[in-house]
């Protein structure tokens, strides 16, 4: 346990150098960037000594490993998001308790955030998930898909828009997925440019451990790192 504090430690550190880095080096402050941890298979403990160094965002990516660990989180110190893929008959038992959901990609998953919301009385943030790859196992809409569902999703209300999130292909190369987050930072802004009512583009989410830096570069504005952080996950 004392290795892996040290190694958290070490590892955050690096990480917020990095960040802070790439935020220069494409014209923005190191504060324009949010790093949130991706917190699957993580051990609350271990989430919260992050927590105590600094880190402010953490995401979750399934709904049971959310509930079961919700009362361990120091969410005095965090915010906590979801960013898995999300059935419409599951928004119920997390609604009210993040701050954002980055995963939504249906009307219907937007319909449902947007009831329970009501019941409860609060307005809930969300990202529209693009699969930019288009890539049959990966969800996400389409790019083109994105113009007919935005304005569908403006109109209900207990619902605002703050973005969009994408998780790339696998690539081989580095030009490869700088293309894809160049095509994810074009439809982020011409969106903004559209001026839609209840539809803000501030939040660009894409870039994960391999990759953060150059997604950076491209103009992403949160990064979600999970294993340069925590090290190689454990599922079992
Ligand atoms: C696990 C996960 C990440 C982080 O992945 P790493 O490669 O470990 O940094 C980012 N985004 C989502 C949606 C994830 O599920």
């Amino acid at each position: 346990m004392e290795k892996t504090l040290s190694d958290i430690k070490y590892n955050y550190e690096t990480i917020v150098e990095n960040i802070a880095k790439a935020a220069i080096d494409s014209g923005r402050r190191p504060e324009d960037i949010t790093f949130l941890a991706a917190t699957k298979t993580v051990d609350p403990v271990l989430i919260n000594y992050a927590i105590s160094l600094g880190l402010d965002h953490i995401g979750e990516n399934k709904v049971q490993e959310l509930l079961s660990k919700y009362d361990s989180y120091d969410l005095d110190n965090s915010q906590l998001h979801f960013i898995g893929h999300l059935q419409s008959n599951k928004v119920r038992q997390i609604v009210g308790k993040v701050s954002m959901i980055q995963s939504v990609d249906s009307l219907k998953l937007a319909q449902e955030i947007s009831r329970q919301s009501q019941k409860q009385g609060i307005t809930t943030k969300i990202l529209v998930e693009v699969n930019v790859g288009d890539e049959a196992s990966k969800s996400g809409v389409s790019p083109e898909a994105l113009d007919e569902l935005l304005p569908q999703i403006a109109l209900l209300d207990n619902i605002s828009v703050d973005g969009l999130m994408a998780i790339p292909p696998i690539c081989e190369n580095e030009q490869k997925i700088r293309g894809y987050f160049q095509i994810m930072r074009k439809l982020f802004i011409d969106i903004s440019h559209k001026n839609i009512d209840n539809i803000s583009m501030n939040t660009l989410s894409m870039g994960m451990s391999g990759d953060y830096r150059e997604a950076i570069l491209e103009g992403a504005t949160l990064v979600r790192i999970g294993s340069s952080l925590f090290g190689a996950r454990n599922y079992n």
